[in-house]
């Protein structure tokens, strides 16, 4: 463990992608360092053994590399959450809203079922629409979200606020 480790230090901020505006958070010089990318594992896993899950629910596509790890560190399988028309089986999904338009995620029927508990993982939390829409998918085949956990938070977007409202226990890494 390096409890002292600076993981904002390995996120770096490449501006301009994918729109003109925007600052992407890029994660992969931090999963690229060996350490950063063990500790930040271990942090995530610390934070959601608390809340005793039975799945790692990962969110397409950086929460697949966190959420995987997790699992494994945690002695757990991992569902994957992803967009439309991905998923080879019979699939249950969420319709929600983008800045322009409305995307899906999707979900395969039975690898959640009534009763389940489970912590969300995703790399970034900004405007909390895609884990929101996670969340719902969740409830909508009766499992039980514990914790949404996320390596960034960008907190001047108001997901973290979203969730507040919604009831939605959250944990970041980096704010
Ligand atoms: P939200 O739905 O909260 O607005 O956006 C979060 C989703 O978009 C996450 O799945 C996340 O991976 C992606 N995302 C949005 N902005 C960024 C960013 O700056 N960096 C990274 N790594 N992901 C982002």
């Amino acid at each position: 463990p390096q409890p002292d480790l600076d993981l904002a230090s390995l996120v770096r901020t490449i501006p301009d992608f994918p729109k003109p505006g925007i600052q992407f958070r890029d994660i992969t010089t931090l999963i690229g360092d060996a350490v950063g990318f063990a500790e930040s594992v271990r942090r995530l896993s610390a934070l959601a053994a608390v809340q005793r899950p039975d799945f790692i629910v990962a969110v397409e596509a950086r929460g697949f590399l966190f959420g995987a790890a997790m699992a494994t560190a945690m002695g757990l399988g991992v569902v994957p959450v992803r967009k439309a028309g991905k998923l080879p089986g019979v699939t249950i999904g969420v319709d929600y809203e983008l800045e322009y338009g409305v995307d899906r995620l999707e979900l395969h029927e039975g690898a959640v079922l009534p009763g389940h508990r489970v912590v969300l993982v995703d790399d970034l939390l900004a405007t909390g629409g895609t884990i929101l829409a996670t969340a719902a998918l969740m409830q909508s085949v009766g499992a039980e979200v514990a914790a949404a956990l996320f390596v960034i938070d960008l907190p001047d977007l108001g997901g973290s606020k979203r969730l507040e409202v919604a009831g939605l226990a959250c944990e970041t890494l980096i704010a």
